[in-house]
């Protein structure tokens, strides 16, 4: 068997070897090192696959996040509501900005906000709902869009970990995450769905003007060469990591498809294993996974396990040569930098619950079905050893 990793760069990129070392060796014997024709046509190509009117490349997720925000003109003291269960860099850019951050609990069977604590959590400072599609399954954008509506404000996607997922909206439209919001961030490092071979995130939106202020916040404040207009940061994504996202994007249904595949093989062997709970898509009322649909990008695929000690199931894996993760370990709400004497533990049952028992799979374009195999044996022994 070959060795099994939790995500396999390598492997991936020996299928799309000429291409990328071509793209990049053109790159350097051009000298566009920064804003070269190739951001530029990274840009339309994402704007296209992804259906939305603009996107502006940044240098990493978090950055798009904080640029969104500052796009949107928020101020000190405005309060933006977003999920206690995701990673950390959703709630830092609020605290960074001087921005109130409000955490509210998520849904246990998609991992996702819980558009009922959201609703709990508006006062009259609220000025932005910052939704995440948490581990590629789109959190319930029908229901967080009429309740922005209904209060008047912003809908900020997260979407570093579900580029490439659709969302079906009640009306059975079908929309890619990401275009749905008055605006999205999302993340290219090398392991997520879509990563470069460095650091580069990038912003989405359908509204011209948030797009134009965007562009100049990108680059110091600038609209017209050497007049600053407002203040701004320095956030480029570089044409070496344009010309790779290039090559990759063509392959993302693909590369997304390969993990949906692994996916469906992962929950169909833990199907009626009392003790492991399987994730789930909307689609799916029976809490497994859809074979038809394409909502879920599965950039993580993550179990819960029940009446077992999750870290001793995870020191197992990695005895058997099995690679795998926590996210996440600790809910924001209790992280020293985010903790806050508002928040009452009463309120957080469901993430408290959550990191006790979740554990993330090796998940990748690469896995084969003596892996998948192998993985899926070795935890429903311990589990069926030791609940
Ligand atoms: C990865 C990630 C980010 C940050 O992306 P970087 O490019 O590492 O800055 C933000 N939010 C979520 C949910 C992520 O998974």
């Amino acid at each position: 068997m070959r060795k099994i990793q939790m995500v396999d760069l390598k492997g991936q990129y020996e299928k799309i070897k000429d291409r990328v070392d071509k793209s990049l060796h053109e790159v350097v014997e051009s000298t566009a090192f920064i804003n070269g024709p190739e951001v530029h046509q990274f840009q339309k190509e994402l704007e296209d696959y992804l259906g939305v009117k603009h996107v502006i490349p940044c240098a990493n997720g978090t950055d798009a996040l904080q640029i969104a925000m500052m796009g949107l003109g928020l101020k000190p003291g405005d309060e933006v509501i977003t999920a206690d269960f995701t990673f950390a860099a959703t709630v830092e850019v609020i605290a960074l900005l001087g921005l109130t951050p409000v955490l509210v609990d998520v849904d246990p069977i998609d991992f996702n906000i819980d558009v009922d604590e959201i609703r709990k959590a508006i006062t009259p400072r609220t000025r932005a709902i910052v939704p995440v599609h948490l581990f590629g399954l789109s959190a319930k954008m029908d229901e967080i869009m009429a309740l922005a509506k209904e209060h008047n404000l912003y809908v900020i996607e997260d979407n570093a970990q579900g580029i490439g997922a659709t969302y079906t909206s009640g009306d059975g439209s079908k929309t890619k995450t990401g275009a749905i919001g008055h605006v999205a961030s999302t993340s290219f490092f090398p392991s997520k769905n879509l990563g470069c071979y460095g650091d580069g995130g990038a912003i989405f939106t359908n509204d011209d003007d948030l797009a134009h202020t965007i562009r100049g916040i990108v680059n110091h404040g600038m609209y017209v060469r050497y007049h600053h207009d407002v203040v701004g940061v320095n956030s480029r994504l570089d044409s070496m990591q344009a010309a790779v996202l290039r090559a990759k994007l063509p392959h993302l249904d693909d590369y997304n498809n390969s993990r949906r595949d692994a996916a469906r093989k992962y929950t169909s062997a833990f199907r009626g294993i009392e003790n492991i709970v399987t994730p789930t898509g909307y689609c799916d009322a029976e809490n497994s996974i859809c074979d038809t649909c394409d909502c879920h990008v599965f950039h993580q695929y993550t179990l819960r396990v029940l009446n077992v000690d999750r870290d001793a199931l995870v020191q197992h894996l990695n005895e058997q040569g099995i690679p795998c993760g926590v996210y996440y370990p600790i809910p924001l709400h209790l992280q020293k930098a985010y903790a806050d004497e508002r928040y009452n533990e009463a309120n957080f049952k469901v993430t408290n619950q959550l990191v006790k028992e979740v554990v993330s799979l090796p998940m990748h374009t690469e896995l084969d079905d003596e892996q998948i195999d192998f993985i899926t044996k070795t935890v429903i022994n311990f589990v069926n050893n030791n609940a």
